[in-house]
C-alpha cells in the first residue's frame, strides 16, 4: 500500500503542487486545508491532473479536536508536509495576532499529534524570508535569521525554532525547506497561482497584464543598488519546489538525517532583476508587456538568491526547469484560467 503522508494547506498553490508529485512518486497524500484561502475547486482540478480521487478532509488546524479526530481516522499516517499557513506579508503587519495564532497554533497543535502517536516526519513549508536583507550572497543556510520586518516572516522563524525544540526531545525529525520565489504552475495548466483579488506576486502580474486584465505592471522601485536598479530574486518552479518535499521525505524515511532539524534552501541559485523577468517573459512569449517603475514597496529586500549546495549535495535535489519553462508555463496556467 502507498505511504500515506499527512499534506496540510494541500489545496493551496504549493500544496497542490506537492499532493500532485507525491502521487506521481507512489505515495497517498491525505490532503487537509481549511479552504480559508483555497476553493474547494482545487481538490478536483488535483483529481483532473492525476486521473483518480484523492482523499481530502476539511479541517481547521486550529482546533484540537479536529486534529485528534484526523489522526484517529488516518493512524498509518508515516509522515506529514505542513504547508498551511497564512502567507500575505502586507495583511500580517495589519493583523498580526491573526497571523502568530494560525501559523504557531496549527504548527503546535499538529506537533503535539504527532509526537503523541509516534509519527516521526515533518516536512516544513518555510521561506527565505527568514534571512531578510543577508549580507552575503549567494545566502547558505547558516546566515543570520533576520526576518524581514513583517509578522509572516517572523511565523516562519518561529515555526522553525518550535519545530527545533520540539525535535531536540527526540519526538520527530524535521526538515525545513526556505523556499526563494516559486513561480510557473504545472505542465497541464490546470493548477498553478491561484489568487483572488489583485495578485501579491510579481509572475501573476506579469501574466495578468499580458492577458489584459491589467493595463501595465508596476515595477516597485528602480533606484536599488543593482545593475538596473530593480531588486533581485531567484525564482524556481513550483514543480521543483514540490519534487523537493518527495527528496526530504524519502531523506527521512531511508533513515539518513544527519541530526533531527535539518534545514535547506531551495533555489535555482540565480538571482534576476525585475526588469530581466519582464524581458526573459517577453522573449519566451513574444508578447510586450507595458511596465511603469513606481515607489518602492515597504519592506522589500534588494537581493537575495540561494546557494543550493546543501539540498544538491545532501537531498541529492537540484532544480530542472529553466527560467522560460517557469514563465511559460505560468502564461499557460493563465491563458487556460481564461479560456472557459
Ligand atoms: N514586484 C513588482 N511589481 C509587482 C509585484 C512584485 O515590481 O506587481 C517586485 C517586488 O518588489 C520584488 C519582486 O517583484 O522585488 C518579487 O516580488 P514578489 O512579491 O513576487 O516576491 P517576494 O520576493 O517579495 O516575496
Amino acid at each position: 500500500m502507498n505511504k500515506k503522508i499527512l499534506v496540510t494547506g494541500g489545496l493551496g498553490y504549493i500544496g497542490s503542487h506537492t499532493a500532485v508529485q507525491l502521487i506521481e512518486y507512489g505515495f497517498e497524500p491525505i490532503i487537509i486545508d481549511n479552504l480559508s484561502e483555497s476553493p474547494i475547486e482545487v481538490k478536483d482540478k488535483i483529481e483532473k491532473v492525476i486521473g483518480r480521487s484523492v482523499i481530502f478532509e476539511r479541517v481547521e488546524m486550529c482546533d484540537k479536536s479536529e486534529m485528534a479526530r484526523l489522526f484517529e481516522k488516518y493512524p498509518d499516517m508515516v509522515g506529514a508536509i505542513h504547508f498551511a499557513a497564512y502567507l500575505l506579508v502586507n495583511e500580517s503587519v495589519e493583523k498580526p495576532l491573526k497571523y502568530y495564532y494560525n501559523n504557531l497554533v496549527s504548527t503546535i497543535n499538529l506537533l503535539e499529534e504527532m509526537g503523541r502517536r509516534g509519527i516521526r516526519n515533518v516536512v516544513f513549508s518555510s521561506s527565505c524570508t527568514v534571512y531578510g536583507n543577508p549580507d552575503k550572497l549567494p545566502v547558505s543556510e547558516d546566515a543570520p535569521i533576520k526576518p524581514a520586518e513583517s509578522p509572516y516572516g517572523n511565523t516562519k522563524k518561529m515555526s522553525e525554532e518550535i519545530l527545533r525544540d520540539f525535535a531536540a526531545t527526540g519526538a520527530v525529525d524535521v526538515i525545513s525547506l526556505r523556499y526563494f520565489n516559486p513561480i510557473g504552475a504545472h505542465d497541464s495548466g490546470i493548477i498553478g497561482e491561484f489568487q483572488d483579488g489583485p495578485p501579491h506576486h510579481l509572475v501573476p502580474y506579469i501574466t495578468e497584464t499580458a492577458i489584459g486584465k491589467r493595463t501595465e505592471l508596476k515595477i516597485f522601485g528602480g533606484d536599488y543598488n543593482t545593475p538596473d536598479g530593480t531588486c533581485i530574486r531567484d525564482y524556481i518552479h513550483v514543480v521543483d519546489i514540490a519534487d523537493a518535499h518527495i527528496y526530504a521525505l524519502n531523506r527521512m524515511l531511508e533513515d539518513k538525517m544527519e541530526k533531527a532539524f535539518e534545514v535547506y534552501n531551495l533555489g535555482t541559485g540565480e538571482g534576476y532583476s525585475v526588469l530581466q523577468m519582464v524581458k526573459a517573459f517577453e522573449e519566451a512569449t513574444g508578447i510586450k508587456i507595458p511596465y511603469r517603475i513606481v515607489d518602492r514597496r515597504p519592506g522589500d529586500v534588494e537581493a537575495v538568491y540561494a546557494d543550493t549546495k546543501l539540498a544538491n549535495e545532501k537531498l541529492g535535489w537540484k532544480a530542472k526547469y529553466s527560467l522560460v519553462d517557469m514563465l511559460r508555463s505560468a502564461w499557460n496556467f493563465e491563458q487556460k484560467l481564461h479560456s472557459k
